[in-house]
This record gives C-alpha cells, structure tokens and sequence, in this order.
C-alpha cells in the first residue's frame, strides 16, 4: 500500500474532481441501475409519442391509487390525483403533510420528441407511388430521417367527435413507412448541398404504397387503394385527414448499446429519459413531506407554445384550484415552491469535443446532470438558477450519494437550447435543470448511460421525500 503524498491528500479535499460514477458506486447500486433500465425500455416502446406516454403514464400511476383531481373535493396528506390535459399532458400531485402554502416539490419533464407530422392534407400519389407529405416537429437534422423505418401514430377525429386512435408499424408482422433518399450514384449535385439541407423540408415525403385499385379507368388509382384500406380499417375517408394528429416516429425498439450493454439506444429519450423517472420516483412515494407534484408536459419542442405546453396557463390554474381546496391562493403556494426542471443535457462526444468546453460539459456514466443555466450567447432565454437554490440542491444530492456531474449545452456563442425552466420560474417558482447527458441528441436513436438514467429516478425521489 503507498502512502497519499501530501499534495494527493490536499487535491482531495479542495479539489473538485467529478469521477465515473460507476466507479464510485457498489454493485448492489449498479444492478439496481440495470433493472430500473428495463422498465424504462418498455415505456420507451409504449411511448413514442405524448399521447402514448400520457395514456401509459395514467394507466402505471392509476395502479398506484391516483385518481382524476376534483376540484371540489377535500384531500387529505397521502392523496394521489392526476389532471389530464387534453390526452397530451399530464399533471401528477400527491398531497403533503405540511400545507400548500409551505410550497410543493414539483419536477417537469417533456414528453413531446421531434418527429415527422403529417400535413392536414398529406396523401398524394406520384409516379405511381403513395405518399404522405409530412411538415417536422422540432429540430431534427433532416438528413438523418431517410431510409429508417418509420411507424405511424395519432388520431383521427371525425365530425361526429368520435377519435380513432392510429398505430401501425410497431409490431414485426406490421407494415411501417420511410422517407427514401437518393443513391449515391446520382448524388452529385444534393452532395453539393450544405449539410442542413442536405435533404430539405419538401423532401421528407413519407412512402405508404404502390399497389393500384383493380380498375382499369381513372387516375390516382394508387392513392385510391390507400384510402380504400384506410376506410376498411379505420373508416375514415380522406377528409377526415383535416381533422387528424398523425406522427410519424422511428420504428425501431429500445436496445442495449455497446458490449458491455451499459447503454440504452432508442428514439426520444429526450425527455422521456427524464419524464419516466420523474413519474416512477412519483409513483414510490408515499406521503411526502412537501405537495409533490410530477408535470409531463407537450410542445417543448417547439417552445412550449399551445396549450398542452408549460408557455400555457393549464398548470398555474391546476395549483389555483388545488390551493382553494386548502383555502389559500394559488400564487402562494407557487412561490414558495421548488421545481427540478427534469430535461437532458447533451453529452461529451468523442468524436465531436470541440463543441464542448471540458471543465463544465457533461459525460456518459459521470451520473445525473444538473444544468445551471441554458440559454444562447449571453445567457438570452435562461432562467439563471440562483446561488442559493443551486447550493440547496447540491447539498439534497451529496447527502443522499447521488452521484451528479455539473453540464453547460456547449461551448459558449456555438449554439444553444432551451427547456421548461424558465416557464416555471415566471411563476416565481426555485427552478434548476437537472437531467440525463444524451449522445446523438434529437436523432432518430439517441443513446444515454444507464446509470445516469438510475441516478436521476434517485435525485427525483429524494427530492420529493
Ligand atoms: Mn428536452
Ligand atoms: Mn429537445
């Protein structure tokens, strides 16, 4: 055994030095990581898209006793309700044993990803080809949305009111879609297009058929036979696209990455990879101290805009009717509350570290990332979190052994980014981001570390005990 020099023993104790948090953390800690993942694979799969995760999330959090809230009703310490936004967004609340007025512990994540939507018009047929046309949601890069295979997913709403729920190409004896790309051999002149538009707007136009209807007069025969098997199997008519919320999203599962199986791949882990431990850390709570409340929200991606996104009214009024039911006003309880805005950080990236400054870029497996501030240039767009709040929040993890790593969205005037935080902080709401680092953010398969996965449930639930 060599003795700690000196300056070792000093570097220790006034250095900070984040380190890999797997090699901070016994095996118990690591195989619970593990098996925490699994049930996240799953709600990946069964969530691809806010409807999805709302229903999923009503359906895991109904079997833990949480009921539609009432405005009306009296509710007592340990009482667990939900409130449904529009199928899109959902709030999770569990009363506190001290009063509201004493503030809640609310964490908000997002459970939109970006994705391809359809147009309110989007059959057509050319060249003997179906296809839909389709308009982004978020920000993508465009070129990576070619040549994978795509599932559809949504609704359709009739004028009589009634919605048909839409899902095709998930399961391996379904069809799926895909936006084709051009063969190299005839590339030469989209190769001279810059990167961003390598493959344009107009040009993620999704494949959906070719088999024209048996008939020998007539145009559009192909598009025909598309709406022929719409009507069969949904009833719908094309009209009925006008009135319709359908997305197209990658078709693939969740998988394990890397031989060490250390990872997860998948599609719209941002947020999910945060909406899904904000719910199971609300879902093991039991009777917390302070009102927890878990928000799954929609349109972060496009600027939290509509009113399913957090830019809406929908939550202050939520915490104005549950303040009522204890008698006191809504903006009391709100500023004197705490709010972990539960969104990713992008991570250190191997082969791309000159985007990131190293001293405050998140990595892979170094645990929970919290994002003190976000923003473009000089901070524009950011809530800033304070000192105080900040202090608070790393004094919450180091107690509880959490293992956490600091992040800023890359190096500064390269770019930036947004999140839910500022939203909450306009009601003078605590509010810090904190997260998971994701690789190959906003593609169709993004990858995060499972322990940093593990290590953000585990912040969540601490910081609603
Ligand atoms: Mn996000
Ligand atoms: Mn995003």
């Amino acid at each position: 055994m060599s003795e700690k020099s000196a300056s070792e023993v000093l570097k220790e104790q006034l250095c900070y030095n984040p380190k890999n948090g797997r090699l901070r953390k016994d095996d118990e800690v690591l195989e619970k990581a593990d098996s925490f993942c699994e049930s996240y694979k799953s709600f990946l799969d069964n969530a691809k898209t806010e409807r999805m995760a709302v229903k999923t999330a009503i359906s895991l959090a109904e079997q833990k006793g949480f009921k539609p809230f009432d405005p009306h009703a009296s509710y007592k310490p340990g009482d667990k309700i939900y409130l449904n936004n529009r199928n899109k967004a959902v709030i999770f609340a569990i009363i506190g044993n001290r009063p509201l007025e004493d503030g809640m512990r609310i964490t908000a994540a997002h459970i939109d990803s970006p994705r391809l939507d359809l147009k309110p018009n989007p059959l057509y047929e050319d060249t003997e080809l179906a296809l839909f046309k389709t308009h982004y949601y978020g920000g993508i890069k465009k070129y990576q949305w070619t040549a994978i295979p795509l599932a559809l997913h949504g609704v359709f709403v009739k004028k009589d009111g009634s919605v048909i729920d839409v899902s095709i190409g998930e399961e391996p004896d379904e069809p799926c879609f895909v936006v084709t790309d051009l063969l190299p051999h005839l590339a030469t002149e989209q190769y001279k297009r810059q990167l961003h538009e390598g493959i344009k707007g107009e040009e993620l136009n999704v494949l959906v058929g070719s088999h024209p209807f048996r008939d020998d007069k007539g145009s559009e025969l192909v598009k025909l036979n598309i709406l022929s098997i719409l009507f069969e199997k949904y009833g719908v008519i094309e009209d009925d696209f006008l009135s319709a919320e359908l997305e197209c999203v990658p078709a693939f599962k969740a998988r394990d990455v890397g031989l060490d199986r250390s990872m997860i791949g998948a599609y719209g882990h941002d947020d999910r990879v945060c909406a899904y431990p904000a719910l199971q850390a609300i879902l093991d709570t039991e009777q917390p101290d302070r009102t927890a409340v878990t928000i799954l929200a929609d349109k972060e991606e496009v600027g939290s805009e509509g009113n399913t996104g957090l830019f809406s009214s929908f939550f202050n009024y939520f915490v104005n009717d549950l303040a009522k039911t204890q008698d006191t006003d809504g903006y009391r309880v709100l500023s004197n509350s705490e709010c972990l805005s539960a969104d990713v950080n992008a991570a250190l990236d191997p082969t791309f570290p000159d985007v990131m400054e190293r001293r405050n870029a998140a990595m892979l497996n170094r645990g929970v990332v919290v994002t003190k501030y976000t923003g473009a240039r000089g901070k524009a767009g950011t809530s800033d979190a304070s000192a105080e709040f900040m202090g608070k929040i790393r004094a919450l993890l180091d107690n509880a052994g959490i293992v956490w790593q600091i992040g800023e969205l890359g190096k500064v005037d390269l770019g930036g980014g947004g999140t839910v935080a500022k939203f909450l902080a306009y009601h003078n709401i605590d509010v810090v981001d904190l997260g998971v680092p994701v690789l190959s953010m906003h593609s169709p398969f993004e990858v995060v570390a499972k322990f940093d996965v593990y290590m953000a449930y585990l912040a969540i639930h601490e910081f609603f005990k």
